[in-house]
């Protein structure tokens, strides 16, 4: 909770100053009833209209009055809650783009989105709710049992037993029936989950004829919403009611207590008229109180998330690192392990110079990613050394190094924008460098028959474009920034041959001094590469260029042999 109070500070003037004036409110408010009580008991059997009219006038300004303080004090309070909650998404955004890739493993995506959403507005609400009623509704309660006490307190302690009552029961209903309501959410999260799914895969669930068995999975979880908010509903449908029949039984034992000892001659009728407003307003207040304790406990297990991301330790800062090299790219001894139970990469070495070219072969999940995303530093090698320019890569910035890099990944997704902006990328690049680089990612001459050419919006999966017009594009945009290093992760799979030859010489002529990686399951691909590694369970089982492979390497000569018809061999 510290580091989220912590934010208020800055606002503690204002709000001083709101409380202050929903204090002020709360004064104003319990005057009302006295002077009613007044009213009915002296000034009218007096006879005395020009008393009752003042009195009148009095009550009319003090309930301006309060109105207006509780006005002013719960526009300061939204005002301050939104700020600070704007302020607390703003750092908690920036924090989780600075988290390393560890981190987002271990927090998950889904879990930051809901922090950076849902929790995010359930701090906001306890903000909200205790500056407008965290002093005003005890305030309330206490001074008008202090003030009930004084007019009677036999009555007193009949409110008091009433106001007991309302507030363990509300307190106790709500408390059951927030989770309840969490949990209807996620179940209707589950229920949009399986409509995005499906209304994304919609072309394969047709095609594949799996209408039946997604429509039995969207009732499945369509029931479950059902469940949960009906289990919700039931448990919250008490409160409402509950109070209701709490203060109309304590108004009824008011009225009856009360009516006997004005019998007995110990009390006005004009108190039991001004007890039964107070009645009224402790009740209120006490509803306001029970409601508080329900958004702080909500507020505070979503803090206590929000923070566990905020002081998330920064683990990759740059440190001493290894002895420089002359290497561009190299691996000494490399070993990495996602999950620390068995090793995703293994002992991995390698060296490349400056300009050279890299393949890297595998089945899929041999660890190809996993080798390149050590080079860019998204996570770190748990031993041996990873150059990158020359130096070990734990020697600098995440930031710098990726300046250095074009990527493209395997599952990577297009911006829901124009042409343009998924080759630019937010990065403001002139329309010349897009159209150089879309024609050396072999993309200009589609994207010319586009209907709006560069202006065209592309779906956010991409799907008003086929697959190898989809990876074009991601290359185009991996090397729009003319990076030193380019590494094309399975950028082939979706390109025909031919296609596929012409951007590697496209990329030759105009990119002569870049570094270049390329993971691909096509020897054609990698056939002219300086060096290629061979990667199997993690470890890389050979290494060397294409003919060595030919030679020493029976998995690689298989592939081969299969791919290109024993032609080249
Ligand atoms: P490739 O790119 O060769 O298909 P990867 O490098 O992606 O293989 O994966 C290597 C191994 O690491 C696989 O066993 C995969 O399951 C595992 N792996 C990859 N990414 C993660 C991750 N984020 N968390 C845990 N395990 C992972
Ligand atoms: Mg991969």
């Amino acid at each position: 909770m510290r580091t989220v109070m912590g934010y208020l500070l800055p606002y503690r003037v204002r709000v001083a100053c709101g409380v202050a004036l929903k204090f002020l409110a709360a004064v104003l408010e319990l005057e009302l009833p006295l002077l009613l009580a007044y009213i009915i008991d002296v000034c009218v059997p007096s006879g005395d209209r020009g008393a009752i009219a003042r009195a009148g006038l009095a009550m009319m300004a003090l309930a301006f009055g309060g109105a207006f303080c509780n006005i002013t004090g719960n526009r300061m309070a939204a005002w301050v809650s939104m700020e600070v909650t704007r302020r607390l998404r703003r750092d908690l955004y920036q924090k989780t783009e600075s988290l390393s890739c560890a981190q987002l493993d271990g927090f998950s995506v889904s879990s930051l989105v809901s922090r950076l959403t849902n929790d995010t507005y359930h701090v906001h609400q306890m903000f909200d709710k205790v500056q407008r009623g965290g002093i005003r509704a005890p305030m309330l309660v206490l001074g008008g049992l202090i003030l009930t006490f004084w007019i009677s307190p036999p009555l007193a302690l009949v409110q008091l037993a009433v106001c007991a009552l309302t507030f363990f029961t509300i307190f106790a209903v709500t408390r059951r029936g927030i989770p309840r309501y969490t949990a209807a959410q996620t179940a209707v999260d589950d229920v949009v989950r399986i409509l995005r799914e499906n209304a994304a895969g919609v072309r394969v669930v047709k095609a594949m004829a799996c209408q039946d068995r997604e429509r039995e999975r969207f009732a499945a979880a369509n029931e479950a919403a059902r469940r949960a908010e009906e289990d919700a509903g039931c448990v919250m449908a008490a409160a409402n009611p509950l109070t209701g029949f709490f203060l109309n039984t304590g108004l009824v034992l008011v009225i009856l207590v009360g009516a006997f000892r004005v019998n007995d001659g110990v009390m006005d009728a004009g108190q039991i008229v001004g007890f039964l407003s107070y009645f009224a307003l402790i009740q209120n207040a006490t509803l306001g109180i029970a409601k508080v304790f329900v958004m702080v406990s909500k507020g505070a297990a979503s803090a206590h998330r929000i923070e566990a991301v905020l002081t998330a330790p920064e683990d990759q800062r740059p440190q001493e690192g290894g002895p420089a090299a002359p290497w561009e790219l190299g691996m000494e001894n490399a070993s990495f392990s996602y999950l620390g139970v068995e090793k995703d990469l293994d002992g991995a070495s390698f060296t490349l110079r400056k300009g050279e070219t890299l393949g890297i072969l595998g089945p899929t999940g041999s660890g190809k990613t996993t080798l390149v995303s050590l080079l860019l530093r998204l996570y770190d090698a748990d031993g041996g050394i990873v150059w990158v320019g020359g130096r070990d890569v734990k020697s600098r910035e995440r930031r710098e190094l990726g300046g250095r890099f074009g990527v493209v990944f395997q599952h990577e997704a297009l911006l829901n924008d124009s042409v343009y902006e998924n080759i630019s990328f937010l990065r403001g690049l002139s329309r010349e460098a897009v159209i150089a680089a879309a024609k050396t990612a072999q993309a200009w001459e589609f994207i010319q028959t586009l209907p709006r050419g560069l202006d065209t919006q592309v779906d956010i999966r991409g799907a008003n474009l086929s697959g190898g017009q989809r990876q074009r594009l991601l290359i185009a945009r991996a090397l729009a920034a003319k990076p030193g290093i380019l590494v094309l992760d399975s950028a082939d799979s979706a390109l025909d041959y031919r296609t596929a030859a012409e951007l590697r010489r496209a990329l030759r002529r105009d990119f002569p001094g870049v570094t270049l990686v390329i993971i691909s399951e096509r020897v054609a691909s990698l056939q002219d590469a300086d060096r290629i590694l061979v990667l199997e369970e993690g470890r890389i089982t050979h290494q060397g260029p294409h003919e060595t492979l030919l030679r020493d390497c029976p998995r690689y000569r298989d592939i081969a042999r299969l791919q290109m018809g024993g032609a080249r061999l």
